[in-house]
């Protein structure tokens, strides 16, 4: 017997007749004879409306209030889920955050979880029920309701299967989505991008960070820590999805598996600093301590002085742009510029370890498409280039065919 945690997302339980189609998944593992648990979002556009509705009853409602709000969204599909799982003739019992044991900081709409104590989920499966389980929110220590960020139930997903000790070889963590797996590339973008058969959890990390979308960069972390397999699938369809799973060695044969689009990003320039230890510290502590994530952070020193220069989604600049200017007040030094209308295009493979040349094909392409590159970063895994906005799309569709990716080459997608 095995354990399955399956998750369904807001699109998958979006109306009463989805909810039973997934309810019939549900009762079909269990009737497989695998312990299942289900963690479930809120449905369709429930939070956004949530959200719209929180902002025509006050100007700048508390984020405590916000999370007590959106987490009733999770909450009643739970027990909609739960009602059609009895209805399917096998017993279910609907959990929340508290009976579930998920305890967060009190980083109200952002929390990260602190522990779970899976007693109670046991005792039910035990029990032989299927639990249902709300996605996206936690409890801090004093008991107020937090909720995990935008998209955060699959991570609720894979932290459960990681606190239930769900390994390869004891059990899944299936992520029902409305995509049929992870692509070489958005296929909205790329019409021939091709869908992979298996990811190594690093390269999904990046990918999803780069806003690959299918999963939250928290859950692969998850994943990832404690050996939880992840199977991205289709809610509504048979077909196989795709498997995060630890790196094989050889996933190095392919030098690139995916590229990704950043579409919209500003980059903020810091000229003249004073170039002396603490500087950088004060800088991205404030950034920090307003919650906003920067990337591609790149510093020359240039004599007495640094220049620094680092990217941002583009909806937080503005946020971005106040607390740089509050660091430079305490600095004492230092010159901010902003620059809007960037993209990023990233292409992503553990096998860049061990292949050469992959940068320089990626430049060579981008420049024969005449791409201008306005930055480069790379890590081990991973190369980006800053690019015009208006060749996004393009840039991605070029690095895409420059590693022969996609349904078109099939040979070069990976395969399980
Ligand atoms: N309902 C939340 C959201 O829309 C969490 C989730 O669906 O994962 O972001
Ligand atoms: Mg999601």
């Amino acid at each position: 017997m095995a354990l399955v945690v399956q998750k369904f997302g807001g699109t998958s339980v979006a109306d009463a007749d989805r909810i039973r189609r997934c309810a019939q998944r549900a009762v079909a593992s269990h009737l497989d004879g695998h312990h299942v648990l289900v963690v479930v979002s809120a449905m369709g556009h429930t939070t956004d409306e949530m959200l719209e509705l929180a902002r025509r009853v006050a100007t700048s409602p508390p984020q405590r209030e916000i999370d007590v709000l959106l987490s009733t969204g999770e909450q009643m599909s739970a027990a909609l889920m739960a009602m059609a799982i009895d209805d399917l003739g096998a017993e279910s019992a609907s959990l929340n955050a508290r009976s579930l044991g998920i305890v967060t900081d009190p980083v109200h709409g952002n929390a990260r979880i602190r522990s779970i104590d899976a007693h109670r989920i046991v005792r039910d499966l035990d029990a032989g029920r299927i639990v249902v389980a709300p996605g996206f929110q936690g409890v801090t220590d004093d008991g107020s309701i937090t909720t995990l960020g935008r998209g955060g139930s699959d991570t609720t997903a894979v932290a459960i299967a990681a606190a239930l000790g769900v390994a390869a070889k004891t059990g899944v963590c299936e992520i029902y989505t409305d995509v049929d797996g992870v692509y070489t590339a958005d296929p909205r973008h790329v019409p021939a991008a091709g869908k992979l058969e298996r990811v190594s959890y690093d390269e999904m990390v990046e990918l999803a960070a780069l806003g690959a979308g299918v999963l939250h960069p928290r859950a692969v972390m998850f994943g990832k820590n404690f050996g939880v397999p992840i199977h991205v699938r289709h809610s509504q369809r048979a077909e196989g999805g795709t498997m995060i799973v630890n790196e094989t060695p050889d996933m190095e044969r392919v030098s690139v598996v995916g590229c990704a689009l950043t579409p919209d990003l500003g980059r903020i320039g810091i000229r003249g600093m004073p170039n002396r230890p603490g500087t950088q510290s004060i800088i991205f502590e404030r950034i920090e301590a307003a919650g906003i994530l920067v990337d591609d952070i790149i510093q020359i020193q240039s004599g007495e002085c640094a220049d620094v220069t680092f990217t941002v989604e583009s909806p937080h600049l503005a946020d971005l742009k106040l607390a740089v200017q509050e660091a430079l007040e305490r600095i004492g030094g230092g010159e901010m510029s902003v620059e809007v209308g960037l993209a990023k295009v990233s292409a992503v493979g553990v096998g860049m370890r061990t292949h050469t040349g992959v940068a320089a094909t990626m430049f060579r392409h981008l420049g024969e498409a005449g791409i201008n590159i306005a930055n480069i970063t790379t890590s081990e895994i991973k190369i980006s280039c800053i690019v015009p906005q208006e060749h996004g799309p393009k840039a991605l569709q070029v690095v895409h065919d420059a590693f022969g990716l996609g349904a078109a080459k099939k040979d070069a997608v990976r395969e399980g």
